[in-house]
Formats: structure tokens, C-alpha cells, sequence
């Protein structure tokens, strides 16, 4: 037994860790003597709430083995503890990469399947299981069931954003998507607030990935002032002319490896409102007010904070939970400045706010994705945060939106049906496959899932 918890450390449990490294192994695990306590897979718990806490938990750790790889097509075949990491390692000096990656690269096939993320590109690409050929998949029972959106679709569509409530996901087939190199042609634009945010997405839309940092303790007509990064996957002629040229970035900080960690647990009052406002002001004033083009390597691109270990630590012993919201299109803009006002003006300053635009809705029930936009807040736990939550919650409702399951810990069941209009769908399938509930988290007993 130890503690466990997901990357907000909070909340934290006590577990069990199991691990298994075949399949044979893990049907083992399942037809074991009855054992009441919940079970739930785990990959490398950058979920940041409970969706991947239980009693006990079967890790994946050991399923890390590249199967096969077809060069012809593209399709990776792996296990489900194989990471984002340990594929780019592997297949971008080779011209391949992840189709649709989270903003980390710590993440497992299977909590990405489970979690169905998204990247920067989804307004182009959609979420990671649209690029899923196809799933082996353990159920409570042992049995190891094929699927995709051809065979066995309901399961497939339940298991993709199902959160391992519909069983463990052992192997992967996954269509790698073919780069000429390592670096992304970066464009920064600078925008005042919201309004020029937006247009910024909007008029970039063809830009393959785009992502907003947004300085979330600015007030009145500066509300969502921020700074959006577009990217393009770079050719080799692209290398070649910036090489020539006086502006290249190409090389700073190339290597990809982390260089700096938070050793220990900063005290609570080290993140409040004056010194988050404070590096955000720093952090937009720093950025030039004209759009700019640089080269950068893909790891200062894709996964910024990678390059810091342990950077939740910065919110003290309490931990952090991650609020990630989506709104409609048609919504987004009067639901987000609503948003942003509450935010600043609450005193929780959410030292990295994130805004990214999302493309059509995914396929799978419980997806997060709508069409529209989604920002993400980071609020250190307090005495009061949940109750600021709940106003948060009262706006996203209001204007039809969601929030993401894989950053929560406190989410209401009322929330969870308000936003999750296929969630019978999914309590479909879970109850044909699993109803004795073997497979169950604090999220989905919390959310009666
Ligand atoms: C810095 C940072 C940035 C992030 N950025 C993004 C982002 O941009 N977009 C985004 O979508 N997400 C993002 N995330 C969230 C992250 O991508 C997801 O939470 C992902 O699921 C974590 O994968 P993991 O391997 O750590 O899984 P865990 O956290 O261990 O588990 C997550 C869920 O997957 C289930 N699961 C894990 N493995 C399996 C398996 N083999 N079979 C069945 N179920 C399984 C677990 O039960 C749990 O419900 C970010 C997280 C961090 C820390």
C-alpha cells in the first residue's frame, strides 16, 4: 500500500499498485478470488484529479513494448504503457509523429486513449481517438475483446473517453502522422483581450496547431489579454531559409531535456494574486507586440512545462486542481468573458490559464471536445475554492458547455448530465460489460458512473 494521487495532489488515497506484463498475467489478476475492493487502470497519473484513483490499481507500467511498425502506412502497433515520450524518442528521427499530443509528453497510450485527448490541433484533427485503428481491450472478466469504429463500436466509443471503467486497454494500433523534421515553424502573436484572441483563432485557423496563454488577472477592456502561439510542423527548405536568415531560434534550447525541477513544496502563499500578475505581466510584455516567426524544436513547443520537473509542487502540500471548461461556439465568447471576469476578480489567481480552440465533436460518449472554445485554469486548493467552482460551474451550464473528467476532482453529478448528453449511452455499455462495477474510481463513484 502507499499514497497515490493524480498530478493536482489532491485529492490523495491510499492504494494498492498491481502491475502485469502480458495478458495471460493480467487475466490472472482479474479472475483472482473475489476481492470487494475497486480496481481501475493507471498509466503515469498526469490526470490531475481521481480518475485514476482507487484501492487498487493496475499499472501499466510493464506493458511498454513497441510491437510492430509499418512504414508504408504509418501504423504503430504497442502496448499501453508505451509513452508520448518513448514514441517521439523513437519515431520523429525516423519522420513520424504523434498525431494529436496532450501538453505533456508524459502520458501513456492508454491514458490517452482513456482520456481522449486533445492537442493544439484539434480544430483540424479532432481528439486522439480519431486516429485509433483499433483497441484490444481486457474486460472485468478477462475476456480480451477487439474494437474500433467498425467492430465492436459501442465498446470502442465507450472506451475512448471511458476512463478504464470499461477495462484495460492492452495494445493499440495508431496512425502516426509523417514530418520531414524536428521543428516547428513558430508564429507569436500578441492580442489586448478577448475579442482579438479570438480573432487571432479564428483567422488562423488553417495553421495545423494553436494554442492561447492568456493572462487571466487582467481586468476590464484588458480581460483575456494574451499570447497565442501558432505552429506548423517545419520542411527541411523551411530549416534551411531560417538557418540563413538572422532570426532563427533553431537550437536554443534543442535539446529537449529537463534542465530544471522544483525540489520541494513551495509554501501556499508563494503563488497569489500579486505575484501571478506579476510574471503574467512580465511574461506579455516580454513577447514583441508584432507578430513574430521563430524555429523551435518540437519539446519547448509541445510539452513547455515538461521541461520543469515536478512543477506541481509550486502549489504547496495542498495540491491544485486543473478547471477545464468548454464552451459552444455560439457561446464562447459572452460564457468566456464571464468566465475570466470571476476568475480575476475572486482572489484564487490561476497562474496558467490556457485557451485553444476546438474543431467538431468527437465521436466517443463521454469525449470532451465541443465545437467552440475551451480554457483551462490551475486554482491551488483552499478553503473556499470549491465554492468558487460552483459559481464557475453555474456560467459553463448556463452557456451549454462542459468540463473536462480527466482534470476533475469535484465535479456534481448534475454538472456531469448537464454536459454529457450521450452519458446513457455510456451507462449502456457499462452495465452490459462490467455491472458488478469491478472497475471503479473515486470520480465514477463520485459521479455514480
Ligand atoms: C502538464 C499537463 C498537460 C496536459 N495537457 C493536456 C492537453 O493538452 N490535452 C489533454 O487532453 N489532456 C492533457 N493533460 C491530461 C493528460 O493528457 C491525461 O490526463 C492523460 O489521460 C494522462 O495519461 P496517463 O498515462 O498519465 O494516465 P492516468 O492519469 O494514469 O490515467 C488517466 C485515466 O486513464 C485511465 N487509464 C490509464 N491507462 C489505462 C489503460 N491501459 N486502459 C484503460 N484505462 C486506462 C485511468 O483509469 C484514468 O481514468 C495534461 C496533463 C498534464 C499533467
Amino acid at each position: 500500500m502507499g499514497m497515490i494521487s493524480g498530478w493536482g495532489r489532491y485529492p490523495k488515497i491510499d492504494a494498492e499498485e498491481m502491475s502485469f506484463e502480458s495478458d495471460h498475467h493480467l487475466q490472472n489478476l482479474l479472475n483472482a478470488p473475489a476481492d470487494s475492493r475497486t480496481l481501475i487502470p493507471r498509466g503515469l497519473g498526469r490526470s490531475y484529479g481521481d480518475s485514476s484513483l482507487a484501492e487498487r490499481v493496475i499499472s501499466t507500467k510493464r506493458m511498454d513494448r513497441l510491437i510492430s511498425f509499418d512504414d508504408g502506412t504509418g501504423v504503430l502497433v504497442c502496448e499501453s504503457g508505451v509513452s508520448i515520450a518513448e514514441i517521439l524518442n523513437v519515431f520523429v528521427p525516423r519522420g513520424w509523429f504523434i498525431p494529436v499530443t496532450p501538453g505533456t509528453k508524459f502520458v501513456t497510450i492508454g491514458g490517452a486513449i482513456a482520456s481522449d485527448v486533445h492537442g493544439k490541433n484539434h480544430h483540424l484533427s479532432g481528439s486522439f481517438s480519431n486516429h485509433i485503428v483499433w483497441i484490444d481491450l481486457a474486460l472485468a472478466d478477462g475476456e480480451i475483446v477487439r474494437c474500433s469504429t467498425k467492430e465492436n463500436r459501442e465498446l470502442f466509443l465507450a472506451t475512448c473517453a471511458g476512463y478504464g471503467l470499461t477495462g484495460v486497454v492492452l495494445r493499440a494500433a495508431i496512425q502516426l502522422t509523417k514530418v520531414e523534421t524536428p521543428y516547428i515553424r513558430q508564429h507569436t502573436i500578441r492580442a489586448a483581450n478577448l475579442d482579438e484572441a479570438m480573432a487571432a483563432f479564428e483567422n488562423n485557423r488553417n495553421w495545423t496547431y494553436s494554442v492561447g496563454w492568456i493572462d487571466s488577472l487582467s481586468s476590464g477592456n484588458s480581460s483575456g489579454r494574451s499570447v497565442i502561439m501558432l505552429g506548423e510542423h517545419a520542411s527541411t527548405g523551411e530549416i534551411a531559409s531560417f538557418i540563413k536568415g538572422a532570426h532563427s531560434d533553431a537550437g536554443r534550447g534543442a535539446s529537449g531535456k529537463s534542465r530544471l525541477t522544483v525540489p520541494f513544496d513551495f509554501p501556499a502563499f508563494a503563488l497569489n494574486s500579486f505575484s501571478v500578475s506579476t510574471f503574467n505581466y512580465l511574461y506579455y510584455h516580454k513577447s514583441t507586440a508584432n507578430p513574430k516567426d521563430s524555429l523551435v524544436k518540437y519539446q519547448p513547443f509541445f510539452y513547455p512545462l515538461d521541461g520543469i520537473l515536478n512543477w506541481n509542487r509550486i502549489y504547496g502540500r495542498r495540491g491544485f486542481t486543473q478547471y477545464q471548461l468548454v464552451l459552444p461556439k455560439e457561446s464562447s465568447r459572452e460564457g468566456l468573458k464571464e468566465i475570466l471576469k470571476m476568475a480575476s476578480s475572486g482572489g484564487n489567481a490561476s497562474f496558467l490559464t490556457v485557451l485553444k480552440l476546438f474543431g467538431n465533436e468527437d465521436l466517443p460518449y463521454l469525449s470532451f471536445a465541443l465545437e467552440g472554445y475551451t480554457l483551462a485554469l490551475d486554482f491551488p486548493i483552499t478553503r473556499y475554492i470549491f465554492d468558487e467552482l460552483e459559481k464557475l460551474d453555474d456560467i459553463v451550464k448556463i452557456h451549454g458547455g462542459r468540463l473536462y473528467l480527466t482534470k476533475d476532482c469535484r465535479m456534481s453529478i448534475e454538472m456531469l448530465r448537464a454536459g454529457f448528453p450521450k452519458l446513457d449511452k455510456f451507462l449502456e455499455v457499462r452495465e452490459r460489460i462490467d455491472p458488478q462495477r469491478r472497475f471503479a474510481s473515486l470520480q465514477s463513484k463520485r459521479l455514480g458512473l
